[in-house]
């Protein structure tokens, strides 16, 4: 179930990373059936951190699903995608 980066996680992780500090080393997104994605901070020794946040496309109308806070969001997941950050460290000065 596990699935290779997408150009849609890449660009989102990029965007993710730019509103948190660079101490992030990676991140984890659950994509659910209702199309949101929730993402979570992965450590350097690959334990996950607490959820960050939820990421819904635009042009979508918020999710009801979502919004009930007792929802069991992880049966409902497709698709899991972790992206290192290593690469945007380089752009640290
Ligand atoms: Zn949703």
């Amino acid at each position: 179930m596990v699935s290779t980066q997408s150009d849609k996680h890449l660009r989102l992780a990029e965007k993710i990373l730019n509103e948190y500090p660079q101490c992030i080393r990676g991140l984890k997104f659950f994509t659910l059936e209702c199309g949101c994605i929730y993402y979570y901070r992965v450590f350097r020794n690959g334990l996950i951190g607490p959820r960050l946040g939820i990421y819904r496309d635009r042009k979508d109308s918020p999710c009801e699903i979502c919004m009930r806070p007792q929802e069991d969001w992880e049966g409902r997941v497709v698709d899991e995608c972790v992206v290192y950050t290593i690469a945007f460290e380089i752009e640290e000065v």
